[in-house]
């Protein structure tokens, strides 16, 4: 077949490596190629990205800046340690463009809707939050969070591990990243537009030596279910863009990659591919309507206390993916369930 892929983040560079030699396959990134980066904390789980980018020939361990143990969270008023023992950072705009190393990509290229009509069999959109060519999503049910971001150089790291605070409402987290001896990211994202201001005071209560660059960008935390349609005529959406996005982690670089792998096993059989989506990122639904429940004020002993239970085995069986290993009282202290009626 012949196939475009728009978008070289995780998924379509993902997609791309895994489909080349078997199809003739043309990358077009909306970024040049000199000023290629990735809007992102850089922080994904070290057991599952080894074992996806073993797949296309590549040694994640090459692009590690930090290794995690343990990641401290700030919130209502304390703060504790949750094992983080897989969680890392590492150089994600130089694994992408190895990941893409090889492959036809015409980089500079911002593909809009109905460029690509008629030239190709298959088109993917994997464009991340902006799915332009699946267009947008037919409910209601979207959720897409701003973001801001300082990359920010220390003499001394404020903290030697991964930290974060979880806003009270839960309407985004802040996020300070360590990458390597002397930098860090500290963001924030925010549904309620605090995110900034919330960076801001982080920066006054631990000052940099240097504040090197910020950068910001939308993240989609809805999860599959909540953002269809997944594709239109012969455009396949993959990642980001249809919600392989983990909604209480804001984790999206290794789903959109699995996502992908999904894709290049049915691109024969497009039902089964969403049917597999569906049902492999079930709990990213689960998570995302116990937040949304929370946003809105409406969660109760019924809908709360279960699917919390629910959030904390998946995290037990899936912290390769996710990196961190909260115990039952850690992930009670964060998601807060409602104890009684
Ligand atoms: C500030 C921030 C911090 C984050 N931190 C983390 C983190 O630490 N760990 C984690 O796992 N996830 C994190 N995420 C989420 C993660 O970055 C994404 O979910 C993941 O990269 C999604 O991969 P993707 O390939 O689907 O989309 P993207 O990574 O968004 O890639 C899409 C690519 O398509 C290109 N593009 C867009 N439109 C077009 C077009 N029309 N034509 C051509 N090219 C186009 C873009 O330039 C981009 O390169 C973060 C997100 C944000 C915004």
């Amino acid at each position: 077949m012949k196939i475009a892929i728009a978008g070289a983040g995780p998924a379509g560079s993902y997609l791309g490596a895994l489909l080349s030699g078997k199809h003739e396959v043309v990358l077009f990134e909306g970024q040049t190629e000199d000023r290629f980066t990735s809007v992102c904390g850089w922080a994904t789980a070290r057991g599952g990205a080894k074992e996806l980018l073993r797949k296309v020939g590549l040694n994640f361990d090459d692009y590690l800046l930090h290794k995690g143990k343990e990641m401290s969270v700030s919130a209502f008023n304390s703060i504790y340690k949750i094992s983080a023992p897989e969680l890392v950072t590492f150089d994600k705009p130089r694994m992408l463009r190895d990941i893409a190393k090889g492959l036809n990509v015409h980089y500079g290229t911002f593909v809009r809707p109905g460029d690509l009509d008629g030239k190709y069999d298959m088109v993917i959109d994997a464009s991340g939050p902006y799915r332009k060519l699946i267009g947008p999503v037919q409910e209601p049910t979207d959720m897409i969070l701003p973001t801001f971001q300082w990359l920010v150089r220390y003499k001394d790291l404020p903290f030697d591990d991964f930290y974060i605070e979880p806003f009270n409402s839960f309407s985004g987290y802040l996020w300070y990243f360590p990458l390597g001896e002397h930098d860090a990211f500290v963001g924030a994202g925010d549904v309620w537009k605090k995110h900034q201001a919330r960076v801001e005071d982080f920066l006054r209560r631990y000052p940099p030596s240097e504040r090197v660059r910020t950068m910001g960008k939308p993240i989609r935390v809805a999860a599959p279910r909540s953002v269809f349609p997944h594709r239109k005529g012969n455009v396949v959406g993959v990642g980001e863009a249809i919600g392989t996005v983990y909604p209480i982690l804001g984790e999206g670089i290794l789903p959109s990659m699995y996502a992908a792998d999904m894709l290049s096993q049915s691109l024969d059989d497009l039902d089964s591919y969403q049917r597999s989506v569906l049902s492999k990122f079930s709990a990213y639904d689960l998570s995302y309507d116990y937040i949304r429940r929370k946003m809105g004020h409406t969660d109760n002993l019924l809908n709360s206390f279960l699917p919390a239970v629910r959030i904390f085995l998946w995290f037990k069986r899936n912290f390769m993916i996710t990196g961190v290993n909260p115990s039952l009282w850690d992930t009670f202290k964060v998601l807060r369930p409602r104890l009684k009626s």
